[in-house]
């Protein structure tokens, strides 16, 4: 069955993807009928959820299980004054439809963890990482994998971010990152700063790149992945391969079900 046209409305508001070259019509059908999940709705997954949103993304699901701070607000764009103590998801939800009321919004205030990743993520065609532990960016990479899924990762810390493209079969994070730090080595954004503006850089990529992947144009960012130093003000691109003896995304692999992603980090099972 074809797509619908768009209508005027539509027109005028994605006038200057309709006229890109690289996007046109048939890149904003594809942005229309893709469904999105984007996993922490904090300082990455405000840029992502507000780009995504204003390109035209079908669906969006927003899943996280925190309520809005009056800290979160020096980063999280996403949220305002007016949502301070409510579930971040609720939050985004109104942002995201006040600014494009084309946009189906599926709320999901849950932390996503082993029993619900799988039928969670399995719901959506691309997963964007906008977490802020190593025990859900390893969760997320596996299960993104083990339904052939793309993900498109970033994280942050202090002044520095890196974000790449995990396409199954071509490299997943535990080819990037074998072990996670030892528990309690790398503070989280509660206990250490964060400059403002840099989550914004870094899912602002991530937006750009899920945006590229729907549309199938573009050199994604994957097989590299890229650093950035905000003070410096410098971005570094360093290629990597699938690691064919990683457990999940190798020749032999021996992860082929979700494991206990709390023993393996070493954080708890549930922040
Ligand atoms: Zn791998």
């Amino acid at each position: 069955m074809p797509a619908p046209a768009f209508t005027p409305e539509q027109r005028q508001r994605y006038a200057r993807h309709l006229t890109l070259a690289e996007i046109g019509p048939a890149g904003q059908q594809r942005l229309r009928q893709s469904r999105v999940l984007i996993v922490g709705v904090g300082a990455l997954g405000s840029p992502v959820a507000l780009y995504l949103a204003a390109a035209g993304v079908g669906t969006m699901g927003l899943a996280d299980h925190d309520r809005v701070r009056l800290s979160n607000l020096q980063r999280q764009i996403v949220h305002s004054v007016d949502g301070l103590e409510q579930a971040k998801v609720e939050v985004a939800a109104r942002t995201v439809r006040a600014l494009n009321p084309d946009v189906t919004v599926e709320s999901i205030f849950a932390t996503v963890d082993e029993g619900n990743a799988m039928s969670l993520l399995g719901r959506y065609d691309v997963i964007v990482d906008g977490t802020d532990s190593f025990r859900a960016r390893y969760l997320l990479s596996d299960a993104a994998y083990l339904l052939g899924k793309p993900l498109v990762h970033g994280s942050i810390f202090r002044i520095e971010g890196q974000v790449t493209v995990f396409q199954p079969g071509r490299g997943c994070y535990r080819c990037l990152y074998p072990e996670p730090p030892p528990a309690g080595a790398i503070g989280e954004s509660e206990q250490v700063g964060v400059l403002a503006a840099l989550p914004g850089i870094i899912g602002t990529i991530q937006a750009a790149e899920t945006i590229k992947l729907i549309a199938q144009v573009g050199d994604g960012l994957i097989n590299r992945v890229l650093l950035h130093d905000a003070m410096a003000m410098t971005f570094q691109e360093v290629r990597y391969r699938r690691n064919r003896a990683c457990p999940l995304c190798g020749d032999r692999p021996s992860i082929r079900s979700l494991v206990d992603y709390g023993a393996f980090t070493g954080a708890e099972a549930v922040r």
